[in-house]
This record gives structure tokens, C-alpha cells and sequence, in this order.
């Protein structure tokens, strides 16, 4: 058989509208946006005030069954689905979050979809795009130092260096740098202290981006940063060293919605992208918003696997947002069943109908807990041209049998033609979707019932087990008055619980909570569960090994 092109050559291959064409289609006018280059644009949040009477769209989330280590293909699938939509004539736009070089060059790969359902320029997307990531990064270190320089000149505020929380941020996956000590060197080189880095999409500056509502906001949000504790125990905040405006400057670009295009000329707003594992993992209020606005439908994703971006995208993003969304796409993949039915990942190309048959427990709980939301549900089995004919009847016959809606989605092979049943399913089920989304945890519940609610009305899980840190800092939170607040979980994105081992739908599970910390500018509260790091390492054989620049100039190897 011939070779099938890589996301990259497909992507190097297509013809690109020039921006300003994909900012007409999208009903800008010309001073509501400024070009980066040839195919990519900043979107002015003027936008939103010239659009402010209008009806919305409606929102359709994208999400996930537990993925496999190559994710399950939200982003394909809400590129395709929303490419069907419109060649079925409904204006429709997404909103997707933007790449991090963390995974691009670890494990993962970039996050711009797959075969004929990209966003382009998938490169550009990939690395530097139009700089939020290093706009954020800078902000986050701006932060850092300017803490360090308060101690450095006397202090004032009392920072103990020993309980600075604020760590400093890269977006790379570099393992060395978890736990540092920085301030060697003497008197003229700062205070010697332990330090660590995060990487970029878990700053808490990436979050306050996300969730912010507008430049006021953003700058509200990060004078309520806590940066760390005095010697005598009181918390110090950022607004108390006067430095949210110098940091929210350094956002002012990064806070407008970047506009591209689909293979399909579909119009796409990039912005924000926090991970769902150790975040909360949703792109930008404010482009989702601008979505809503100018399309007849918004489609949005959240991921990992339901369990951590739906819910977070429910009980954080939608409870800030006031989103009400029109229904829900499950992505599930043969691959990732036949992993759920306990077949280990080297063998996922060996037809086994059984598996898929065990492995479809996975979706049914996330089936089950979506269906708490009240939300339309539509599965899209994201299909491989290799998939067996056989494991798709045992997919088909036990959606069938859960009363679900479902489509086998073609659209890595066809691009939106292969997502025309799909689109038509959604569209028929965002129809008669409710006018409000209940919410599973209410954040005047004290701290303890609302991760304990999380844990068994999402995951399954039967209790929950904080560790004495976390014990301790449930007290302090709530001695603090911080604990009103959502909550954004960190867990696995693997397993329903905090073990990546545990797959399909276990049962009889604890969560394992480690480590409280409050992001009182986001807004939430980060439970750390199991071994969640917020800094990731590199594997053995990073995909950086496969990457390459030609003497041309063009990229190679990109996936
Ligand atoms: P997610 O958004 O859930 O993380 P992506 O859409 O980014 O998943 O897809 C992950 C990877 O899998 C991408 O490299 C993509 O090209 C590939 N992929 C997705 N769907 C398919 C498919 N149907 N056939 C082959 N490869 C696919
Ligand atoms: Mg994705």
C-alpha cells in the first residue's frame, strides 16, 4: 500500500488563505485586528464590545475517554467536526489552546490535529506561534525576580525565603530543574534559597490568562497572587509590591485571541493552553467568548480524558464564563479501548474484539458522570484507517445498547466529509440542550467536600486519603478564608484514579491527595493527587531526536 503523508507533510502541502481573507470570513472589520505575519493574526477585544448585543452560539465541547500516551484525537476531531459543520452551512468556529514545546519536543507531539483535520501554519503553531508562551514565561519570571529583589533591598514586607511559593517557569520539559538553589555567591548575587520551575502551562499566570474577563480583570487577578508567607505567618500577596501593572504590560499582546485556519479555511482561535493533567486545562475565556460571538456554533476542547477536562472545564471555566454548552463530543479511539481491556500498549495493532468489549467501560463511566451535567452527549469513535471492521461492530453495538448517540468519524482521512454524520448528530443534539448546567460541587462546600465530591461523582473513587501536609493545609486554607474557592485537580491522565496502571473503570479506589497549593489569583484551589509533577521530564527518546531544520529552511519530522 503507499505510504500515508505525515500530519506535517499534509500540512506543508496546503494552500493557505492569506489571514486578512479568514478575518473577513470571520465578520472582523479591518481595525479589529493586526496581522503576524502572512497567516496569522491578534484579534482586538474590541470584538466582544462591538458584539456584546448579540444572540451566542452555541458551545459544543470536545472531549475524551482516557487517552492512550498519543492522545485520542480531540483536536482532530473538533477540526474535522467543525470543517463539517460548516460545509453543512453553519458558521462555525473553534477555539483550541495553543501548543506547548514541552510536549512537542517530549512524548506527545504538537496539538494542531492530524491528516486532514490540522490547523496551519502547523509549524509556526507548534513552536514560537505568535509568542503567548514566552509572554507568559517572562511575566512568570518577572514575578520571580522581582520577589528576589524585595529581599535583596531589605525586605520590607517580611518574606520568609524559606516559604516563597512563587517558583519560576519554563516551557520545556527539563526534569534538572524541579528543585534549585538560587542566591549563590554572596551578598551581591541575592539570598540563597530553594527555588524550582514549572513549566509555562502550569504558571498560574497561563491560568489567569485563561480565565481572566478582561484587561481589568488580568490585572486584579494577578495583584491576588500569593506569593508566599511572612516570618510571622501572614501571607503576602503581589499587590503588596505594587507590581501587577508592569506584569499584566508585559500580557497585553498575549490577551488577544490569535486567529488561523483550518486545512478547510475554517477560522480557529488559538489562545491559552493550560494541561488538563497538572492545570485546568482549557483554552481562554475570552476567545471562547469571541467564538461564541461570531459563529453559529463554538467548538472548544478539553482534555486529557473527561475526568479532567470536562469536569474542570464545567466547575472552573464555565462556573467563571457562564457558559452553558449545547452538548458534549466523547472521543474514544479502538486503540485506547483495547489499552482500557487490558492489552498492553506494544500490541494495540492486534485485532481483539474482546478487548474493545472490556475496554468500553472506560467510556461508559465517562458516559455516566457527563450525564450528571445534563448535557447532550454524542461519541465520535475518531477512526483509524487501519481499524478492524469487527471491533467497530462491538463498539457500535454497545453504544447502542448505553442509548447513545455515536459516529464513526472519518475525518484524520477526509477532513470534514468524514465528519458529516458526526456534525449532523451534534447539531441535532444541541437542539433541546438545557439552560443551565447543574454544577457537582457548590464553592461555599468547604474544601474537603468538594474534592471528595470530584473524586466520587467523576472518578469513581470510593474515598479519599490526604496526606498530613494536605491535612495541615486544608486547616490553613480554611484559617485563611481561601477555601470558598473551586478546585482544580491535578491527577493522571491515564486512569480514572491516581494510578496511570489502573486502567478501564476501577473500582474500590482511593484518590491520594499530596498537596494543596492556592492559586488565589486564578482563583482555585490545585489539589496535587498521586505523583502529579508540575514539571515534566523528557523520555529516552524524546521526539526532539526525530525533528530536523533542511538546508531549505523547512522543518522536518514535526508530528
Ligand atoms: P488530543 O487532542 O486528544 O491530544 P490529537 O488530535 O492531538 O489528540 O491527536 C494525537 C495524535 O494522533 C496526532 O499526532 C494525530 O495526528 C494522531 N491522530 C489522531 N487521529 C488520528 C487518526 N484517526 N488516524 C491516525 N492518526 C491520528
Ligand atoms: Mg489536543
Amino acid at each position: 500500500t503507499e505510504r500515508k503523508l505525515t500530519d506535517l507533510e499534509i500540512a506543508q502541502q496546503a494552500e493557505l488563505l492569506p489571514i486578512a481573507e479568514i478575518a473577513a470570513k470571520l465578520g472582523l472589520q479591518e481595525d479589529e485586528w493586526e496581522g503576524y505575519g502572512r497567516y496569522k493574526a491578534k484579534v482586538d477585544l474590541s470584538v466582544l464590545e462591538r458584539t456584546a448585543e448579540r444572540p451566542e452560539g452555541k458551545l459544543i465541547l470536545v472531549t475524551a475517554m482516557n487517552p492512550t500516551v498519543a492522545g485520542e484525537g480531540k483536536t482532530t476531531v473538533s477540526v474535522g467536526l467543525a470543517q463539517a459543520m460548516n460545509r453543512l452551512n453553519h458558521r462555525t468556529v473553534l477555539a483550541l489552546r495553543e501548543p506547548s514545546m514541552g510536549p512537542v519536543f517530549g512524548m506527545k507531539g504538537g496539538a494542531t490535529g492530524g491528516g486532514y483535520s490540522q490547523v496551519v501554519p502547523m509549524e509556526e503553531i507548534n513552536l514560537h506561534f505568535t509568542g503567548d508562551m514566552h509572554a507568559i514565561t517572562a511575566a512568570n519570571n518577572l514575578l520571580a525576580a522581582l520577589i528576589d529583589n524585595h529581599i535583596q533591598h531589605g525586605n520590607e514586607l517580611g518574606l520568609d525565603p524559606r516559604r516563597i511559593v512563587w517558583k519560576r517557569a519554563l516551557d520545556m520539559n527539563d526534569r534538572a530543574l524541579r528543585q534549585v538553589i538560587i542566591g549563590l555567591g554572596g551578598k551581591q548575587n541575592g539570598t540563597p534559597r530553594e527555588d524550582g520551575f514549572d513549566i509555562t502551562v502550569a504558571s498560574e499566570i497561563m491560568a489567569i490568562l485563561c480565565l481572566a474577563q478582561d484587561l481589568h480583570d488580568l490585572k486584579e487577578m494577578i495583584g491576588n497572587i500569593l506569593i508566599g508567607y511572612t516570618y510571622s505567618n501572614d501571607p503576602v500577596y503581589v499587590r503588596q509590591l505594587k507590581v501587577q501593572g508592569a506584569i499584566a504590560a508585559l500580557l497585553k499582546d498575549a490577551l488577544k485571541p490569535n486567529l488561523v485556519q483550518t486545512l478547510e479555511h475554517t477560522p480557529v482561535l488559538i489562545h491559552g493552553g493550560p494541561f488538563a493533567n497538572i492545570a485546568h486545562g482549557c483554552n481562554s475565556i475570552l476567545a471562547t467568548k469571541m467564538a461564541m460571538r461570531l459563529g453559529e456554533y463554538a467548538v472548544t476542547e478539553a482534555g486529557f480524558g473527561a475526568d479532567l477536562g470536562a469536569e474542570k472545564f464545567f466547575h472552573i471555566k464555565c462556573r467563571k464564563g457562564k457558559f452553558v454548552p449545547s452538548a458534549v463530543v466523547l472521543v474514544a479511539t479502538i486503540r485506547a479501548l483495547k489499552l482500557h481491556g487490558g492489552m498492553s500498549p506494544g500490541e494495540l495493532h492486534t485485532v481483539n474484539p474482546e478487548a474493545v468489549k472490556r475496554g468500553f467501560a472506560n467510556v461508559e463511566h465517562h458516559v455516566e458522570m457527563l450525564r450528571k451535567f445534563e448535557v447532550p452527549i454524542v461519541i465520535a469513535l475518531n477512526h483509524f484507517y487501519q481499524d478492524d471492521e469487527e471491533e467497530i461492530a462491538v463498539f457500535e453495538s454497545l453504544c447502542q445498547s448505553l442509548g447513545i448517540e455515536y459516529s464513526i468519524a472519518k475525518v484524520w482521512e477526509h477532513g470534514g466529509e468524514g465528519g458529516l454524520e458526526l456534525a449532523a448528530k451534534v447539531i441535532a443534539a444541541a437542539q433541546d440542550s438545557p439552560a443551565r448546567l447543574p454544577m457537582l460541587y457548590d464553592t461555599e462546600q468547604d474544601l474537603r467536600t468538594k474534592i471528595e465530591a470530584i473524586a466520587r461523582e467523576i472518578y469513581g473513587a470510593s474515598s479519599v486519603v490526604f496526606s498530613d501536609q494536605a491535612e495541615r493545609q486544608l486547616k490553613q486554607i480554611a484559617r485563611m478564608g481561601w477555601d470558598r474557592l473551586p478546585v482544580c485537580m491535578a491527577k493522571t491522565q491515564y486512569s480514572l484514579s491516581d494510578n496511570p496502571a489502573l486502567i478501564g473503570r476501577p473500582q474500590d479506589f482511593a484518590i491520594h491527595v499530596r498537596e494543596l497549593q492556592p492559586k488565589l489569583g486564578a482563583g482555585f484551589i490545585v489539589a496535587l493527587t498521586g505523583k502529579m509533577l508540575t514539571m515534566p521530564g523528557l523520555p529516552r527518546m524524546p521526539m526532539a531526536i526525530g525533528i530536523d531544520l533542511d538546508d531549505q529552511g523547512r522543518i522536518t519530522g514535526l508530528s
